[in-house]
């Protein structure tokens, strides 16, 4: 029986040093940092995850601005809202809620953002400095990996970690952060092959597919530590990339669907946020 990776009570306990450490920051500069995100659409995933967003910025006093464009929004009109929100003191950092309608082109977009209040750090020139370990903000979803992982104190250097997915915002980069962590680090992909016996050579084991209940008992490494990123819709119901009832019998350690990735994402968040006003008051 593997030990459950609470990412909940984990983000919870972030999100209290961030209150704190916000406290803080506004006594000495009478600044609250304040998020804006931005929603195309109404995509209902994106409509849960920006309230979410919005929640946790509230939760840790933070300033929340949500801002609504229409399903046909021009790509010029979206581009001067951002340029006017990167010339605003008064706002910290802005994110543009991903996936976009398909007239609008996603790289430009995010080219746009100033990469002082780029809080996703999709932006090339921070991808760029994630690349070279000299980065300000980490992007969300694999910096709260890490944090789970450093938390249940899961020893990372030396040990074989394996990685199923290769996208620009989970699977590179947390590839990324094991290798700097002295992680020896395997990407897999579609096109890999034999991937069940790659997987269980596994310490370490990120799944970040976006497939439900993929990733079977015959993936898992006995005692290995399981990190499941997908969040899946299964007959009406929530559950990630990983057969969580047969791999948590196997794992070492295993996080659940939800209530592993997904809070330590929105804390990672809040946390880039704070970072971002202070760097401005720099
Ligand atoms: P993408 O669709 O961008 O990438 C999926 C990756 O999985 C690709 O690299 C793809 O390979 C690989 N893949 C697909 N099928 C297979 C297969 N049969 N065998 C091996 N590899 C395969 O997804 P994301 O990285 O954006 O997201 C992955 C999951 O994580 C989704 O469920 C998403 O909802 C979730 N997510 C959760 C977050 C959280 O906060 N918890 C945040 C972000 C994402 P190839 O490159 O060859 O196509």
């Amino acid at each position: 029986m593997s030990k459950i990776i609470d990412g909940k009570a984990h983000a919870a306990a972030i999100k209290k040093e961030i209150t704190e450490d916000a406290a803080m920051f506004y006594m000495t500069n009478k600044v609250i940092p304040h998020l804006v995100v931005l929603i195309i659409g109404e995509d209902p995933a994106s409509e849960v995850y920006v309230r979410n967003k919005h929640k946790a910025c509230e939760d840790v006093g933070f300033k929340s601005t949500i801002l609504r464009h229409p399903a046909n929004e021009t790509e010029e009109n979206l581009l001067m809202a951002i340029e006017g929100l990167n010339n605003n003191p008064e706002v910290h950092g802005i994110l543009v809620q991903l996936p976009l309608p398909r007239h609008l082109d996603e790289k430009k977009i995010l080219l746009a953002i100033d990469p002082k209040k780029d809080v996703d750090s999709f932006h090339p020139y921070n991808v760029g400095r994630l690349m070279i370990g000299d980065y300000d903000f980490a992007p969300c979803t694999p910096a709260g990996i890490m944090e789970m992982l450093k938390r249940e104190e899961i020893e990372i250097e030396g040990k074989e970690c394996v990685v199923i997915g290769r996208s620009n915002i989970v699977g590179k980069p947390i590839a990324q952060f094991l290798t700097q962590a002295n992680g020896t680090v395997t990407v897999c992909h579609s096109k890999t092959r034999n991937l069940s016996e790659v997987c269980r050579r596994a310490d370490i084991l990120v799944c970040a597919i976006g497939k439900p209940k993929f990733v079977t008992g015959d993936y898992i490494k006995p005692g290995a530590a399981v990190i499941d990123v997908g969040i899946n819709r299964l007959d009406g119901k929530l559950c990630g990339d990983v057969d969580y009832d047969v791999a948590k019998d196997i794992a070492g350690y295993i996080t659940p669907v939800p209530g592993g990735c997904g809070p330590m994402t929105i804390a990672m968040l809040l946390q880039n946020t704070l970072k971002a006003a202070k760097l401005q008051m720099k």
